[in-house]
Formats: structure tokens, sequence, C-alpha cells
């Protein structure tokens, strides 16, 4: 199939509150245009340098969302270029966005990546840090947080399930309690081969490379 049945034919498959970001990865302009020219306006990059090169050169309606784990050092090329960052993971990269968003007087927003599978080889805070980010959070003045991303550990469909809903059971505890600068709108999971389940158990969106674009030949890693 073509990337532009690929894509119709995952959206016609999801709900249609759930939204569809493009990971877009490793592959090329024209494979990203046929996608856009498919009606697809939301795409996810995990290197800063790849999405700012693709950035430049593609339609200025497009939303990029950087899925991938973000160096503080990078944080001063992304403001103003992403909608979302999906990886906010620490109490150091959190300073290094309000200091960078401030300078220029602009808003990041993002979402708490969660280390649900404590996997060293992942990106994410374990769920005993996420008060201490919060209360960072909720002193900031440039860094919104919409809601929460994970990353699974690879396994079986129960685990999977499992996983998105340890999750979801945080996203919801999060929603009840009211913390300044955080709101629970958005919750990121589910990859190609998991994110049927990931929208059973409440994704609202998702995030698919393979499913769309085909094999990733030239490395491109799933960690985040
Ligand atoms: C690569 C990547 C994806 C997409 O993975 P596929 O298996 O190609 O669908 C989703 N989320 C993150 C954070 C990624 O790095």
């Amino acid at each position: 199939m073509s990337i532009k049945e690929e894509i119709i034919k995952i959206k016609n498959s999801i709900p249609s509150n759930v939204k569809l970001v493009a990971v877009s990865k490793t592959k090329p302009i024209e494979d990203i245009m046929e996608a856009y020219k498919a009606g697809q306006r939301d795409f996810g990059e995990n290197k800063v340098q790849e999405l700012l090169e693709k950035e430049i050169s593609l339609p200025k309606d497009i939303n990029w969302h950087l899925i991938g784990k973000l160096q503080t050092n990078k944080v001063k090329y992304i403001v103003g270029k992403v909608c979302l960052i999906h990886s906010l993971s620490s109490i150091k990269l959190l300073d290094t966005i309000e200091k960078e968003y401030s300078k220029k007087n602009l808003t990041a927003n993002t979402l708490i990546q969660i280390n649900i599978g404590r996997e060293d080889s992942k990106n994410g805070i374990f769920i005993e840090e996420l008060d201490e980010l919060i209360d960072a959070i909720e002193r900031s003045k440039h860094c919104k947080v919409k809601g929460i991303m994970t990353i699974i550990p690879k396994g079986s469909d129960e685990e999977n399930r499992y996983y998105f809903k340890e999750v979801k059971k945080i996203y919801d505890n999060l929603k009840e309690r009211k913390f300044k600068n955080i709101s629970m709108e958005i919750l990121s999971m589910g990859m190609s081969n998991d994110y049927k389940i990931a929208i059973e158990e409440g994704a609202n969106l998702i995030r698919i490379g393979q499913g769309i674009f085909g094999k990733r030949v030239l490395g491109g890693n799933n960690n985040g």
C-alpha cells in the first residue's frame, strides 16, 4: 500500500477524537509530502537536527511534534518551531525550556514522558519523580503541560495493555487533582504495532511511523 493509502486506512479505523501523528524520522521529504497531500498535518521527529532540516523545506502549516529525548543544549533551536514536546522528563530540561522560551516570550506546550516499564534504555521519569516535577511546573511561566506520553516495553498484547492501563491511571489521577500550568488533554501512547490496544485503553494521540512509511532502513531507533 502507498503512504496515502496507509494514512487513509488508519484514519478510517480510529475514532475521530484520536490524533494521528505520522512519525517521519529517517524518511525523506518526498515521503512526508505524499502524506501531506493525503491531508496529514501532524508529523513526529525524534532528532532536533533532522526536524529543523525538514521544517525549513516543508509547508508551514505542518505541526511538528518532538517525540525523542531532548538534550538541554538543543532546546534553543526548537523554540517557535514545534507544536508539542512529548518528552519533558527532568527539572533540568524544564528549566532550560523556561529559559529559552522566555527569551522569545513564547510558551512551550509539553507532555510529561513517563518511563512506565522502568527501562534503562528509555527516556522518561519514574512515577515517584512525578510530584517533584509537578512542583517545578507549577512555578513555571513559559511551559505548559498538556498531558502524558509513554513508550512501553516490547511485549505481548496483554503486557502492552497492562502498561497502557497503568499510564491511563496516572493520567486520570492528574486530571482529577488540579495543578497550575497542567491540564490533562493529551494521552500520547501507541505506535504501529500496538495503537489499537492503546486507543482501547484511552490514548487520544497515536504515533505511527513504519505503519505509514514502511520499514526504517537507516537505523532509526524506537527508544525515544
Ligand atoms: C519511532 C517512534 C515511534 C514510531 O514507531 P513505529 O514503530 O515506527 O510506529 C513512536 N514514538 C516514538 C517516540 C518513536 O521514537
